[in-house]
């Protein structure tokens, strides 16, 4: 469940999760994996996934006796964030539509000006259909 999630506290490595050869759950554990590399440059770092897990637990049980006690403020924190999020949501695809506009126009411009290349000579029947075929694809 926390695979690739734990980071040493120490040096910031992604601890590895690993158990023994007779697999036991309460036997599993996560450790640095610097220190398996190196073990000058990281203490060894160590703990078992049933603490992790037990530590876990009792955090998302003390956030949400926290946001039971702090319910108004909760739902007035949350709302105010999902109002930023969607707004900077909606600024990034006002540019991203913006930059679509753009470049839909400059095809037409390309696409005109194959077309007339090809009609006075200057580009052969086969790149007029290739390229053609690339600016409608995209
Ligand atoms: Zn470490």
């Amino acid at each position: 469940m926390f695979s690739g999630l734990v980071f040493c506290v120490d040096c910031g490595s992604k601890m590895n999760y690993g158990s023994t050869n007779n697999y036991k759950p309460q036997q599993a554990f996560f450790d640095c994996s610097l220190h398996w590399k190196d073990k000058e440059k990281c203490n060894t770092h160590y703990i078992r996934e049933s603490v992790l897990e037990r530590l876990v637990l009792h955090h998302i049980q003390r956030v949400t006796e926290y946001i039971l006690h702090h319910r108004d403020y909760f739902v007035s924190a949350m709302g105010q964030q999902m109002w930023l999020e969607s707004t900077e949501k909606i600024q990034i695809s006002r540019k991203k539509l913006e930059r679509n506009q753009k470049r839909i126009a400059e095809l037409k411009r390309l696409f005109i000006k194959i077309y007339e290349d090809n009609a006075a000579g200057r580009l052969s029947d086969e790149r007029f259909d290739m390229m053609s075929q690339s600016y409608e694809a995209e």
